[in-house]
């Protein structure tokens, strides 16, 4: 049997509470739904001097919508299965749907959390990708003040976010967009185990007029979430066109043979997700 190491455990109930918490241990560890957490505890992966567990946090299970700014904000405890029936109905919470159930299977998504998966920054994690798509932003709290990074901009690197001591993802916000097409698309080797590419893209469409298209992917081939910049296209008989702009955007990002595959095999992966989603959004 796996056994963790030492540590204090601190069970939270409000925010305050959390970040007194925080900032009195050196290396303190956040932990929601605990799904990947207490596998890298158990596996020695990291060793805090404590356990902060804000599952509790009832001000982050919120889903809140600013009728004002036409605005949803996603609280971080929400857990993944409770998003298709929490969403507001528009295209961006439609991609962010489609997104959330297909991480892992339902017993991962009943316990894992939207905080948890924006902020492990695993290549292989779901809701990353259909954010940057969307062009959501993450909200970051501390002790002192709040602050809004574009999920685009979270990721230092592969398990690594912009997040500093003292600060926590509190939640997520994004714009609604109304009449999209949406696709999300990913593929892996062996089911729960890693992704080697997952694309998300959507489009607005009138007559043959693209209005707007936006796309970003990520997995094992590429690392953290990529914006894929396919914009200035104008007509859905384009395609050809927007999928020989996508092959030159594949062929600029770095990637490596590894144990996901060669490098040849990752950017086969990724055109094929990728053209079928351009087929899905700008088609008949
Ligand atoms: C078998 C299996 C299959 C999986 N399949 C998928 C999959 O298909 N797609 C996918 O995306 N993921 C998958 N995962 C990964 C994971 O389960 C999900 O990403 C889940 O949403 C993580 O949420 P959690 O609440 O359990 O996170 P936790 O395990 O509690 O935390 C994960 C990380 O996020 C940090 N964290 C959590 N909340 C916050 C917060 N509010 N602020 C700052 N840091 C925070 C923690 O410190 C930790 O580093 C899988 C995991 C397993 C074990």
């Amino acid at each position: 049997m796996k056994v963790p190491p030492v540590f204090e455990y601190v069970r939270v109930d409000s925010l305050n509470d959390l970040y007194k918490n925080v900032n009195q241990y050196s290396f303190p560890l956040i932990i929601s739904g605990g799904t990947v957490a207490v596998l890298m505890l158990k596996n020695r992966v990291i060793r805090p001097d404590a356990v902060i567990d804000i599952s509790g946090i009832e001000d982050l299970n919120v889903l809140n919508l600013d009728k004002e700014k036409d605005e949803v904000f996603m609280g971080s405890n929400i857990k993944l299965y409770r998003l298709k029936s929490l969403l507001p109905d528009d295209s961006a919470s439609e991609l962010v749907t489609k997104s959330a159930s297909t991480v892992g299977d339902i017993a991962i998504r009943s316990v894992g959390s939207v905080g948890g998966n924006v902020c492990l920054g695993d290549p292989g994690n779901d809701l990353p990708v259909a954010l940057t798509a969307i062009g959501a932003y993450a909200v970051i709290g501390s002790q002192e003040s709040i602050r809004r990074v574009p999920v685009s901009d979270f990721y230092v690197k592969p398990f690594k976010n912009v997040l500093k001591k003292g600060e926590i993802l509190l939640g997520v916000s994004y714009k609604r967009l109304y009449g999209y097409r949406t696709s999300y698309k990913k593929h892996f080797l062996n089911f729960l185990d890693h992704y080697v590419g997952i694309v998300a893209a959507l489009a607005k469409v009138e007559g043959k007029s693209i209005k707007d298209l936006r796309m970003a992917a990520a997995g094992e081939a590429i690392g953290t979430p990529v914006k894929i910049d396919i914009s200035g296209f104008s007509s859905v008989d384009d395609a050809v066109s927007i999928k020989k702009k996508l092959i030159d955007c594949l062929n600029s990002l770095p990637m490596h043979d590894d144990r996901f595959g060669t490098i040849k095999f990752k950017k086969r992966i990724l055109s094929a997700l990728m053209f079928q989603a351009i087929d899905e959004v700008l088609g008949p």
